[in-house]
């Protein structure tokens, strides 16, 4: 199988960045992955203001898809997540929500065994892996790995993981697919400015499909299909996540606009992903369940 090293880290995704590997359309592939601090923060008085802020989110890649030409839609699935055995958090004034109020910086790191992340003696939590940074390449301007926009990247969508699909836009021949930013567990927000960073290895496997049937990013998972969408701030995120469902269940579930209003007002989930990044990203969700019983399946 094609592994990617992590040493092909990369800081922006770009149409300029040269690929790492060529991968046939239906190839699963291998992406090991470093933390979203490069591997800075390896022990508890590590702190924020130490970092070299110019190894701040790698991700893996890029690679080129064969096939993958413009206008096309790539899909992803997340086959596997493989986590290593720490994960780091730290909280500082003035990053993301908490530190608006936080008085100083503080690091923890996060053995992960068994299936669970150790905050302390008394409590630890279900890991639930999920990969922070997927996107291809825009179209024109390089976009830093922090940012997340219209072509993936810093999403930080804790639905991103194992047994997920994600279509994201093919805007350069190849796509030009790169990931990293794993976290071992992160709620909704990321309020503290971080998950359970953490590195690792993840599996997928790329798919071309022709054309743009579905409005992108857009994830499928067991029991739900989400738009995805990253704005400038959560309104505009959440009013970008809710219409691109919308279009969705208008273009191809093929329901009347007002049905398919009502019909996400009463069983939609509008969610946030992360409320911390350059751009912030919500997800308008919606039961599969409900998709199927209109005659919808992926
Ligand atoms: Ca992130
Ligand atoms: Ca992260």
């Amino acid at each position: 199988m094609l592994t990617i090293k992590r040493e092909t880290a990369i800081y922006a995704m770009s149409p300029e960045n040269a690929p790492v590997a060529h991968a046939a359309n239906g190839d699963q592939i291998v992406f090991e992955t470093t933390d979203c601090f490069g591997g800075q923060i390896t022990k508890e008085t590590d702190r924020m203001g130490g970092l070299d802020w110019s190894r701040i989110n790698p991700a893996t890649g890029p690679v080129f898809v064969e096939g993958a030409e413009p206008g096309d839609t790539l899909k992803v699935e997340i086959l596997k997540i493989a986590l290593a055995e720490q994960a780091v958090i730290l909280e500082a004034p003035g990053e993301g929500i908490t530190g608006l109020a936080a008085k100083e910086e503080s690091t923890k790191i996060l053995k992960v065994a068994e299936g669970k992340v150790v905050f302390n003696s008394a409590l630890s939590l279900p890991i639930c892996p999920m990969i922070g940074v997927i996107g291809t390449a825009p179209e024109k301007e390089a976009v830093a790995t922090g940012t997340p926009e219209a072509h993936g990247g810093n999403m930080d969508c804790k639905k991103i993981g194992e047994g997920a699909v994600l279509y994201l836009p093919v805007n350069v021949p190849g796509a030009l697919l790169a990931l990293g930013d794993l976290h071992a567990v992160m709620g909704d927000g990321e309020v503290c400015v971080c998950g359970a960073e953490i590195s690792g290895e993840v599996t997928v496997r790329v798919t071309v499909v022709k054309g743009r049937p579905l409005p992108l990013p857009f994830l499928v998972t067991q029991e739900h299909a989400m738009a995805i969408c990253s704005a400038g701030g959560l309104d505009a995120a959440a009013q970008g996540a809710t219409l691109q469902m919308r279009d969705f269940l208008i273009g191809e579930v093929k329901l009347s606009p007002s049905d398919a209003g009502m019909l996400l007002s009463l069983c939609g989930d509008l969610r946030i992903c992360q409320a911390v990044d350059p751009n912030k990203t919500c997800r308008m969700e919606v039961p599969l369940s409900v998709l199927r019983s209109l005659g919808y399946e992926f």
